[in-house]
């Protein structure tokens, strides 16, 4: 059964001409709406008290869990308005479960599907305003919401939080890479990993985030935009982003993107991309995928197009890799035609252009 919000209004919302202007160019992550749920939990009461209150800053004890050992998770989920007028959101089930795995392994408790998706409906309820309306077709705008849940109980001690507080933010987002879609160079990590066997790397959680930020000060010292990150065993097998999984695209019509293993972050976008790849008559491949095998590709032509994904940034060619010792490019150049063809097939979709045939949209306003 989905639960019932209870409103707190905002006393004070965005004037509608500051919103406008606003939304004329949003940025990302810069802006936030008006309102933000919250639903409470504590190991007595379970999930209680769900609300849709005035956005504003959060009152934490200085003891509380998450300040000193990183009991935190997060989502990042898109709502789109399409031609209609209508606010619709991009496979949210998928993301509700990985919030659910992820809880499980940072022990915290898990929030139902009703509760996660009922979240992004009550808010849009409220703050359907926010949401930009598209120019054109090129222009990819869109709120991006932040779903978080944090430990916030008052003790310094290693164990479960016994209090926790999940939130829903907001935040209207342009394209995320404006001046269009340019190939990105990427630094392959060589003295740090992202995650290990055993560990978090599978979980979406500000810590994963948190160790990879030494790493991604490294490629913007070596002029990359993003850091890609080999495998923790044997620093052989490419795994992913900081905040993107990666897709290969050879020659002979195979995509590959290396196999979740535990250690990868299962993206939806990944997850969307290999079916829409099989629309285009590739044959999509999940399995390990080498560095060397990367390099070589590259060279003998192989491999014809690498590309990135993931909710925020779409699909983003990747232009060249850079290593310590080599930089690695495509030797016979790229168009980037399949992955431009995929992205434009998957917004098509979220804009509601096309038929929703995998029935991936859920409408919220
Ligand atoms: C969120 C994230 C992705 C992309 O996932 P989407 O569901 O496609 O947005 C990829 N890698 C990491 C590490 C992430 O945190």
């Amino acid at each position: 059964m989905p639960t019932s919000f209870d409103l707190l209004p905002s006393a004070n919302p965005t004037a509608a001409a500051i919103r406008g202007d606003i939304l004329d160019n949003p940025g990302f992550g810069r802006y936030f709406s008006d309102h933000m749920v919250h639903i409470r939990w504590t190991v007595d009461a379970g999930w209680h008290g769900h609300q849709v209150r005035p956005y504003g800053p959060l009152t934490l004890d200085p003891a509380a869990a998450v300040l000193h050992y990183g009991q935190e998770i997060f989502e990042g989920i898109k709502a789109y308005r399409h031609a209609d007028g209508s606010v619709w959101t991009f496979r949210p089930e998928k993301n509700a479960e990985r919030f659910r795995r992820s809880a499980r392994r940072l022990a915290l408790p898990e929030l139902s599907d009703d509760d996660f998706i009922g979240s992004l409906k009550a808010l849009l309820v409220q703050d359907h305003e926010w949401v930009p309306t598209p120019a054109s077709e090129a222009d990819e705008c869109s709120l991006y919401l932040r779903p978080f849940m944090i430990a916030s109980e008052t003790f310094l001690g290693v164990r479960p939080s016994q209090e926790v507080d999940y939130y829903v933010i907001a935040s209207p987002a342009a394209a995320y890479f404006k001046g269009g879609v340019e190939p990105v160079s990427i630094w392959l990590s060589s003295n740090y990993n992202r995650a290990a066997p055993g560990g978090t790397g599978f979980a979406k959680c500000g810590g994963n985030y948190a160790a990879s930020l030494a790493a991604q000060k490294e490629a913007e010292a070596h002029g990359c935009g993003q850091v890609a990150f080999l495998d923790a065993t044997e620093n052989k097998w490419v795994e992913e982003l900081g905040g993107m999984n990666l897709f290969f695209v050879f020659k002979d019509g195979r995509i590959v993107t290396p196999k979740l293993t535990g250690t990868i972050l299962e993206g939806v976008t990944r997850d969307s991309v290999l079916t829409l790849a099989k629309d285009e008559g590739l044959t999509p491949e999940e399995r390990h995928i080498s560095i060397d095998e990367w390099r070589e590709g590259a060279a003998s032509g192989e491999i014809t197009e690498i590309f990135a994904c993931g909710t925020a940034a779409v699909i983003t060619p990747v232009g060249e890799l850079v290593t310590e010792n080599d930089r690695i490019r495509l030797a016979a150049g790229s168009d980037n035609a399949m992955g431009k063809r995929i992205r434009s097939k998957l917004l098509d979709l979220q804009y509601g252009r096309s038929e929703d045939k995998y029935g991936w949209l859920t409408q919220l306003v």
